[in-house]
């Protein structure tokens, strides 16, 4: 999901369309042009204040976010549309863009693997103390026994594994801030389903523009 998606008014509605990614971006408005409006087909002009925006895409390198809860796919990000779909992943990135993540076969430390993800940032920049912090409470974290590679299925079983991982060391990091723990629904609800709808709705564009060259949006 490397193409530029742009929005665009024709037509009194919102049209999604690629960007020509393969040319430079001045060429963007250029491109527009020569297709037309899928609608009407009727060549497109746009004037002061209706040049077609691009959307900004969801999906970061999370090896170079640091302190984050990362949500990823083995399979790519178009599998990050549908939360409950058990192919997705989570991880936590230190200060170096190392991401912890708790597997069938313990705690990794990966330093590929995660470039196309949807990164929450946990630190504020300038919490220089937490940031500091932050990698060595991380690493003690990992090594403890809860986490060995033979507890693995029993944490299933709580509906935790990765997740559990992760937002338990969120917790610790909250409790050494003097901040209560969230819930898993807490922080589900209040910091991952918002955005994972961000995401489903770039995700179902994206593939619409692949299979019928456009997505419209009929509401004014
Ligand atoms: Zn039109």
């Amino acid at each position: 999901m490397d193409r530029t998606v742009i929005k665009y008014r024709h037509c009194e509605r919102d049209i999604y369309s690629f960007s020509c990614s393969r040319y430079s971006c001045t060429q963007k408005t250029d491109d527009v042009d020569r297709s037309g409006c899928p609608i009407c087909h009727q060549t497109l002009s746009f004037g002061v204040l209706d040049a077609p925006v691009a959307l900004t895409c969801p999906f970061m390198n999370a090896h170079q976010v640091p302190c984050a809860f990362v949500i990823g796919s083995v399979h790519g990000p178009s599998y990050l549309g549908e939360w409950h779909d058990t192919e997705i992943h989570v991880g936590v990135s230190n200060s170096g863009g190392l991401v912890y993540n708790y597997t069938l076969s313990g705690v990794q430390r990966d330093d590929r693997g995660w470039e196309q993800c949807v990164c929450v940032q946990l630190v504020p920049p300038w919490r220089h103390d937490l940031r500091e912090s932050w990698d060595r409470q991380l690493e003690e974290f990992s090594a403890l026994p809860q986490w060995v590679s033979e507890r693995f299925d029993e944490e299933r079983e709580f509906g935790s594994c990765c997740y559990g991982f992760a937002l338990t060391f969120i917790n610790r990091m909250r409790s050494l801030d003097g901040k209560v723990s969230l819930s898993r629904d807490e922080f589900t609800g209040s910091y991952i389903l918002p955005r994972m709808k961000t995401v489903s709705k770039y995700i179902k564009i994206y593939h619409t523009i692949l299979q019928h060259g456009f997505y419209k949006l009929d509401s004014t």
